[in-house]
């Protein structure tokens, strides 16, 4: 009997190495980063795809980028609106294919040579290569002020290592994509939930050059919200330090009355003292809305996850047809 030659469906074959580059409003840098990025992965890689996320840009970033499709191996993955970098760096890791995954900012701000460095890393068994800053000379000292007490704060009583100055600029084994993949929540804190994951881990320490284009996406309200969600996705302390708090005012006003009954069986009465009273009113009226915020605060991001939407909606999907 004769065979019927069987004909498969041409398949994509899996790329070695995914890029996954955010953006938000970079058209005036997209084309040289991803250009870049293109000529530092033929070097490094048998193979590999450039996944630009365009994070709802009001300017031409999505169109830029989808015109490069032809002549790269490029994806572009439009999201409805702006997510935020967390969710497009996510819809970027869900969509690669690669057996390896970088992502990296789009402004150029990073070394793209790091990329080879990181990737002799990964060949010599680290599952994760993360740049960390060399220096932070080049921001003020109110930036480096903060930035250094969220990381105690955030680090304080939890058992995950958040590596301060770490980047969002890494490179991942599939392993490690894949299991930041399946954590169900929503309100990410990239730079936690990369050490909640673990893995044998190594930090490249990077230079940053200053931005190609544009200026920094992140204000202080920005950083501030991204530091709310962090403290409160990886540390319970702020809801636990009202306990003591509490006992400590507690055992204060037990001893405060013990005097004063004392004091009054030895004196008798006196009448003045109402500033006594009216300040331990507000004192306490003070702590008490505080800690209600507190509870609030993590209230709000139960509300936010038992709502259970999706991080981030893609609106197109563009891609060059697989070469013939
Ligand atoms: N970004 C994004 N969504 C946002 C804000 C920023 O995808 O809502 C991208 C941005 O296009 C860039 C990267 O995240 O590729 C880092 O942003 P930026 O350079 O503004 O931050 P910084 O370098 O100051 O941390
Ligand atoms: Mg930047």
């Amino acid at each position: 009997m004769k065979m019927q030659p069987i004909s498969l469906p041409r398949q994509r074959v899996a790329p070695h190495l995914s890029i996954v580059v955010p953006a938000f409003n970079e058209a005036a840098n997209i084309a040289a980063a991803v250009a870049q990025i293109h000529h530092t992965a033929l070097r490094i890689a048998p193979s590999h795809e450039i996944i630009v996320v365009d994070d709802g840009s009001h300017d031409h970033t999505a169109q830029i980028a989808r015109d490069l499709c032809a002549s790269l191996p490029l994806r572009v993955i439009r999201l409805s609106r702006n997510f935020g970098k967390e969710q497009a760096i996510m819809a970027g890791l869900h969509a690669a294919q690669g057996a390896i995954v970088a992502t990296m900012d789009a402004d150029l701000q990073e070394p793209v040579e790091t990329l080879g460095t990181m990737i002799a890393h990964l060949e010599d068994g680290f599952e994760v290569a993360f740049a960390v800053r060399a220096h932070r000379r080049d921001e003020g000292h109110i930036k480096r002020l903060l930035t250094r007490a969220f990381y105690r704060l955030i680090s304080w009583g939890s058992d995950v290592q958040i590596p301060a100055d770490a980047r969002d600029f890494r490179m991942m084994d599939r392993k490690v994509v894949d299991a930041l993949c399946a954590l169900p929540e929503r309100n990410r804190f990239m730079k936690g939930l990369y050490g909640w994951v673990g893995f044998r881990s190594i930090a490249v320490p990077v230079e940053l050059n200053a931005r190609h284009a544009g200026k920094s996406k992140f204000g202080l309200r920005g950083l501030l919200k991204l530091a709310r969600i962090g403290i409160t996705s990886f540390t319970d302390w702020p809801l636990r330090m009202w306990t003591g708090i509490g006992f400590a005012i507690a055992l204060s006003a037990l001893l405060y009355g013990g005097w004063l009954a004392v004091r009054t069986l030895a004196l008798g009465t006196d009448l003045p003292g109402w500033t006594t009273l009216a300040v331990g009113t507000f004192f306490m009226g003070g702590i008490q809305l505080v800690s209600i915020g507190v509870l609030g605060e993590y209230l709000g991001r139960v509300f936010n996850e038992v709502k259970a939407r999706p991080g981030f909606i893609i609106a197109e999907d563009y891609r060059a047809a697989a070469p013939e």
